[in-house]
């Protein structure tokens, strides 16, 4: 098995943090964490697992953020026991290659993507279930460091083949293509997120960043409330055209406090050092960036008792001021990923309600995929990626 790997090893962690400053081709030296490597392949580790031939990986945030060694010793994730080495690419679309004596729901050379990427009961085969796994809850799950160990070395996205749990899998019908499938999971996430807190009626909201995840939000909001006004804060112009054709109704230009009271009727108030707020404002922020002026200015453009839902996120504490919060009474909620969603009274993943929106035309998934790179140029790709000059929405690698 050919893959990329986070070695995660704090004094290699540390030492490219170090030395990036002064030596910004850290990430792509021999000192970075990030290898890819060839490692022995291994039986499947048990009856229910299964074998899978990557097809395409998209390269997300978190992939970027390990990347660029973003992540800060002191966040809680590193404060949980976890593995030597972090596989890298959950974004992805495979074929079934080999399955185990248990596993009669998948054949080989069936598609699949990768639902469940972190360790939890139902992969860890822990019987009852934590709270959350039962709700199909998973990236919840309290039993993430407890039960039984995780096999070692089974790979991810960004590799020739990665090792399964057949749990982790949720199987990709012929009428998806790869392109549209890869997108499942980011699209997901977006569907969670606005599940969280859809608009309602008459709702004014705000969406904050219009890459992937941002333009999925305006698409599932459109779709789950098509009688609300959804404005955009984007800079890049491919992606303001985009977020309109999406189904936003506007792209915020200019002074952004200046142009959310003038669009929402809030009243702006400017005060010395640069300290402006909004009292009144939208109903809803769904932050799709997640760094610290966007969550400072984006809490001072809620509506008192408003919605702020933070899908952005940082592998790094991060600051800003909270007294909007208290003093306007919002409500901030977190997104992990995805998990259960409930929708007309019935209860599915967030996976199968992509997929079902998908096969009724309700969504768009097969345009997203800008760009395509050999896994073995995965060096240029997060170069390019970070460089900002192409119009990328989502870069893929493609498997030779
Ligand atoms: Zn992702
Ligand atoms: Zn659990």
């Amino acid at each position: 098995m050919r893959t990329i790997y986070f070695d995660v090893s704090v004094p290699k962690i540390l030492l490219t943090k170090l030395l990036a400053p002064v030596f910004s081709g850290v990430f792509f030296s021999p000192l970075s964490p990030v290898r890819y490597a060839e490692l022995p392949d291994q039986p499947l580790p048990g009856e229910n697992w299964v074998r899978v031939k990557n097809r395409l990986a998209g390269i997300c945030g978190a992939d970027m953020a390990l990347f660029f060694v973003h992540a800060h010793p002191k966040i809680t994730l590193a404060a949980l026991p976890g593995v030597p080495r972090a596989f890298m690419g959950h974004e992805l679309v495979g074929e079934v290659v080999e399955t185990g004596r248990g596993v009669k729901d998948l054949k080989t050379g069936q598609r699949v993507v990768l639902q469940k990427y972190l360790p939890c009961c139902s992969m860890k085969e822990i019987h009852p279930p934590c709270p959350h796994c039962r709700e199909g809850n998973y990236t919840l799950c309290e039993n993430f460091s407890e039960g039984p160990a995780m096999p070692a070395n089974t790979g991810a996205g960004f590799g020739d083949h990665f090792l399964a749990h057949r749990s982790q899998l949720i199987r990709v019908p012929d009428s998806i293509s790869d392109v549209a499938a890869v997108m499942l999971e980011p699209a997901s996430v977006s569907l969670h997120a606005v599940l969280k807190s859809p608009p309602a009626r008459g709702e004014k909201v705000l969406v904050i960043g219009a890459g992937v995840i941002g333009q999925n939000v305006i698409q599932f909001a459109r779709v789950f409330q098509p009688n609300c006004a959804i404005h955009v804060l984007e800079k890049v112009p491919f992606k303001k055209e985009l977020a309109l054709s999406m189904g936003a109704d506007l792209v915020i230009e200019g002074d952004p406090y200046e142009a959310v009271a003038r669009h929402t009727g809030g009243h702006l108030y400017r005060a010395p050092l640069g300290n402006s707020t909004i009292v009144g404002g939208y109903d809803r922020v769904y932050d799709c960036v997640g760094y610290s002026a966007t969550i400072h200015d984006g809490l001072r453009w809620l509506k008192a008792g408003g919605d702020y839902v933070l899908i952005g996120n940082s592998l790094a504490p991060v600051g800003f001021d909270l007294t909007p919060v208290w003093q306007q009474e919002l409500r901030m909620l977190g997104v992990n990923a995805h998990g259960s969603e409930t929708i007309g009274g019935k209860k599915m993943s967030s996976f199968e309600a992509v997929m079902d929106l998908y096969a009724r035309k309700k969504i768009r998934l097969d345009e997203f995929v800008t760009h395509r790179f050999p896994i073995k140029e995965y060096k240029r790709a997060f170069k390019t990626i970070r460089g900002g000059r192409e119009k990328i929405l989502k870069a893929v690698f493609e498997m030779d």
